[in-house]
């Protein structure tokens, strides 16, 4: 695999940094350019997160004096540097929108994890081991913006991360319809305990359009491309609760289920061991070995104890039991910031390197 260069956009920011992480050794990706608000411009990156580095590790040694462009002012230069982009900013809906489509226009691939684009119908939400034939519409999107190389694809909202995983493999049993409630970390607002005294002893019941999210998304993924759009499937009805909780990294969700066709006990936890995709049969670097992990204890999974396995890119489920109104009801754990967002846009773009979409 040809080495591909690589910008950062919204590097300074939570997602930003664990991209700077995921990407330090990378393979096939090589950082060689960051950027952020005009207000970080002309910073090094050091400088720039100062007082507000909120990853374990340190900041990558070759990253720390590279020097900050300005995302929505520097577009042309950063284009014609990098062969694509990692995108994640907090700026306006529409803003995102119209920033995501000037680079693509500029010939460069946006792989995003902002929300902006995720109901374009012609922009894929790959989940790579559930949906990775939604790549397909990226020439149809092609067409619409009239590039040649430049396309967006955006990864899903990281709360269905925990859940849609577990759901997917059992679709052939028609999955009706789901309640979940999710049990939120607080990086997933950007923020660590030092940031955000107010959380720690505390349960904050309300997560803005959060809910909404967890509800629309899931059936862009369980969709078909048809003429050149992703056309979204009208099943599994989801009904969503989300809560942010006082963990630093996690999502939890516990999730109650109904089938068309009820599959035996047994029959879920063969489809989950055996149940692997795309990212897994090509090797891709950031796959986990197994993505689906059920544990038998009742205490599990606990989000400390599973969320950095396989690199925070599994995802572990438990509990599972039969229930009073529903057919099943069992725990999920992911981790916001790897699966759900950084890492989930990095096996993204492995994906679609792999398949020569960046070529
Ligand atoms: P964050 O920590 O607040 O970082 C925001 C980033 O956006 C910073 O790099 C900031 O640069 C940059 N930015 C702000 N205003 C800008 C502007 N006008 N022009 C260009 N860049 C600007 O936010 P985050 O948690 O990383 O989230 C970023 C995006 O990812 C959001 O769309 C969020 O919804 C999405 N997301 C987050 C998670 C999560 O778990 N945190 C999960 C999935 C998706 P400065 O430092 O210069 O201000």
């Amino acid at each position: 695999m040809k080495k591909f260069k690589v910008g950062i956009i919204g590097a300074t920011g939570m997602v930003g940094q664990r991209f700077a992480l995921l990407l330090e050794n990378h393979p096939w990706f090589e950082v060689c350019l960051l950027a952020a608000s005009p207000r970080s411009k002309g910073k090094t990156y050091s400088e720039a997160t100062e007082g507000r580095w909120a990853m374990k590790a340190p900041i990558p040694e070759k990253m720390k004096d590279m020097v900050i462009y300005s995302a929505t002012d520097d577009i042309e230069e950063i284009t014609s540097k990098v062969d694509f982009v990692f995108c994640a900013v907090d700026m306006k809906k529409d803003e995102i929108r119209a920033l995501e489509e000037a680079y693509a226009k500029h010939e460069c691939p946006v792989i995003s994890n902002n929300s902006a684009h995720r109901g374009t119908e012609d922009v894929p939400m790959i989940v790579p081991e559930l949906n990775p034939e939604h790549a397909e519409v990226i020439d149809a999107q092609r067409k619409r913006l009239g590039t040649k190389r430049g396309f967006i694809a955006v990864k899903s909202n990281c709360s269905l991360q925990s859940y849609v995983p577990a759901l997917f493999p059992l679709s052939d049993y028609g999955v009706k319809k789901a309640l979940v409630c999710t049990y939120q970390a607080i990086s997933g607002a950007g923020k660590t305990f030092e940031r955000w005294p107010e959380i720690i002893d505390n349960v904050i019941p309300f997560i803005g359009g959060e809910e909404e999210k967890s509800e629309q998304e899931p059936l862009k993924i369980w969709g078909k491309v048809e003429n050149g759009k992703i056309v979204n499937a009208t099943s599994p009805e989801f009904t969503a609760q989300c809560i942010r909780v006082p963990v630093s990294d996690g999502h939890m969700a516990a999730v109650f289920v109904s089938f068309d066709k009820k599959p035996t006990k047994e029959e879920i936890l063969k489809r989950w061991k055996e149940f692997s995709g795309a990212p897994q049969q090509l090797e891709l670097p950031n796959a986990p070995k197994q993505f689906l992990h059920y544990y038998d204890e009742d205490n599990m999974p606990q989000t400390q104890l599973v969320r950095d396995i396989e690199g925070g890119m599994a995802v572990h489920v438990g509990r599972l039991r039969e229930d009073t109104q529903y057919d099943y009801k069992f725990v999920c754990v992911s981790h916001n910031t790897l699966r759900g967002a950084a890492g989930g846009a990095v096996l993204m773009a492995e994906l679609l390197a792999a398949k020569g979409y960046f070529d």
